[in-house]
């Protein structure tokens, strides 16, 4: 099966031509990052422009670097939400245009069910298996029962952990998206400022980062105002410090009442290089008999690839939309 999916949430336009929902042929991802860093996030004109700008040039280049044509097309796949409205209806509306073209069948994807598929390029995915997504917007422990069936299990209550990377990184001068930087200093610094690590005594699944945001901020604005000098690599590495054990202590909780064969963590933040080590290590201690499954990191990011393995579930369920397909800015799972 040939998938030609698109991805256009937020501020990276990709496309993609998928095999069989596991196999990369092409995904050209074309980002914004440049345009929306002076504004220190994402606009959603700015983004909606870009979208328009790129989206065809994507299409070619994704058919072109997969060498296939559309009759070698089995569907076409495009994120429907959660997103930006302006940036979602780009790729909505070039995805109908293709489908309507050459009579190919048209599928609706969860861009959150697209990140955590994006699983399935590195391994066979077993069921059930827990998912900890950990993206720009979103911070969900989601439990998958079988192909395409989610349980969110646990939730954030505020910020999202991509979010409070973005926040505190600004604090620091550092530029959007922050979090690779920040991840980079927490790797070279101390965990000494002993940050709050909200909810962890609490018997649930739900996350809360915002007071762990507020603390951050008013330490360094305290500092500023003393004109004290606070290491940003020990800053950087409390911030991190205080996430990672948030993040282990709710995965392994849900672990807990949910057993599975695999954990696999995805979404933006599952590029981080201190979570990928803490997981792998709380595993060893554990002796949990799990494979932790982290997407590569070109793939962690938003990529129209994922698009196509989720919607690969889909065409094999026959779970086809029609073209009055619209936009779910909000839409979970
Ligand atoms: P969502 O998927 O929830 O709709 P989004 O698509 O905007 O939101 P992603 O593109 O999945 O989010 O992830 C982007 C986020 O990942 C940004 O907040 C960025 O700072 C964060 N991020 C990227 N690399 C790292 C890293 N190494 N450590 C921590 N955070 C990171
Ligand atoms: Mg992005
Ligand atoms: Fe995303």
């Amino acid at each position: 099966t040939l998938i030609l999916s698109f991805e256009s949430s937020c501020d990276e336009t990709s496309v993609a031509v998928i095999k069989n929902g596991n196999k990369i042929l092409s995904n050209i991802i074309a980002t914004q990052i440049k345009s929306h860093q002076r504004f220190g996030g994402v606009v959603p004109e700015v983004a909606s422009r870009h979208h328009v700008e790129e989206i065809t040039k994507c299409i070619q280049m994704a058919m072109d670097e997969a060498e296939v044509s559309y009759d070698d097309l089995d569907a076409v796949a495009v994120t429907y939400g959660p997103g930006l409205v302006g940036s979602l209806l780009i790729g909505i509306m070039a995805a109908k245009t293709v489908a309507f073209a050459h009579n190919l069948p048209l599928i609706k994807s969860n861009h959150l069910a697209g990140h955590i598929y994006s699983a399935s390029f590195v391994t066979e995915l077993k069921y059930p298996f827990m998912a900890l997504l950990v993206s720009g917007g979103h911070t969900e422990l989601v439990y998958v029962k079988a192909p395409g069936d989610f349980e969110t299990l646990g939730d954030t209550r505020d910020d999202a952990v991509g979010e409070a990377y973005d926040k505190i990184g600004r604090v620091l001068g550092i530029n959007y998206p922050a979090g690779k930087e920040v991840d980079r200093l927490a790797g070279i610094g101390k965990d000494t400022f002993n940050f709050p690590r909200a909810m962890v005594q609490e018997d649930n699944l739900d996350f809360s980062f915002s007071g762990l945001k507020s603390a951050f901020i008013n330490t360094v604005h305290h500092a500023d105002q003393v004109h004290e000098e606070l290491n940003k690599a020990d800053l950087a590495a409390s911030f991190q410090g205080a996430v990672l054990d948030i993040l282990v202590n709710k995965t392994f909780r849900a672990l807990k009442t949910h057993p599975v064969q695999q954990l696999v963590v995805a979404g933006g933040v599952a590029a981080n290089q201190g979570l990928r080590k803490r997981l792998a290590s709380e595993i060893e201690t554990r002796k949990l008999d799990m494979d932790l499954i982290f997407p590569p990191l070109r793939l962690c990011g938003d990529n129209a690839a994922m698009i196509g393995a989720i919607a690969q579930i889909q065409y094999d369920k026959k779970d086809f939309a029609d073209l009055t397909v619209n936009a779910d800015p909000s839409l979970d799972f």
